[in-house]
């Protein structure tokens, strides 16, 4: 089932998500919506505080990123309650999208390299090294199950000058080829 996207400006995006247990109630379901959901908006990565769950999950396929980086030909990943253990590497900067901000690109200083802890889908345990784009996506996504946006991580000069454009996202006026969900203190609106 395809979900629609959180606009930001829903308070989810800022809340960090809550661990999750082995026993929650139909996550391989979830898991597979939020699939449905990725790939119908053409994203390469999406958190579950995105589709409205605030919890410590997100998805990633970057296969669309294999034409610069043949690693990635196959990165298609559950990350269930990541930790990020260790970043290190010289910043460097990507022009980042985020299906929560349609038709808002940025560039972003990240580090090159990260290692991190999570559980996959089975709840098996793993500790892995990642660097360039397959960190990139990561550290994007991993940011959402904390509650950090990617427009937390720019200056305030560049900040103040994305204002117009991020109050428009919060507002609705956006233009996305898929469903999103525009908050609202009197109840939010699919649009
Ligand atoms: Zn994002």
């Amino acid at each position: 089932m395809i979900l629609p996207i959180v606009a930001y400006g829903d308070p989810v995006l800022q809340q960090e998500g809550e661990e999750i247990s082995p026993d929650y109630p139909q996550l391989k379901a979830l898991i597979d919506n939020m699939f449905e959901t990725m790939y119908a908006a053409h994203g390469v990565g999406l958190a579950a505080p995105q589709i409205g769950k605030s919890l410590k999950l997100f998805i990633v396929d970057a296969s669309p990123f294999a034409e610069d980086e043949p690693d990635l030909e196959n990165f298609k990943k559950v990350f269930i309650n990541p930790v990020i253990l260790n970043e290190e590497g010289e910043e460097w900067a990507f022009n980042e999208g985020c299906l929560s901000f349609p038709d808002l690109r940025i560039d972003i200083e990240r580090q090159e390299t990260i290692t991190i802890r999570y559980q996959d889908e089975n709840f098996k345990e793993y500790e892995e090294t990642y660097s360039g784009l397959a960190a990139r996506v990561l550290q994007h996504e991993y940011d959402h199950v904390y509650g950090v946006v990617f427009t937390d991580r720019v200056s305030p000069i560049r900040r103040r000058m994305l204002k117009g454009r991020m109050t428009n996202i919060s507002k609705g006026k956006i233009h996305a080829d898929y469903k999103m969900k525009i908050f609202s203190p009197k109840g939010s609106v699919i649009k």
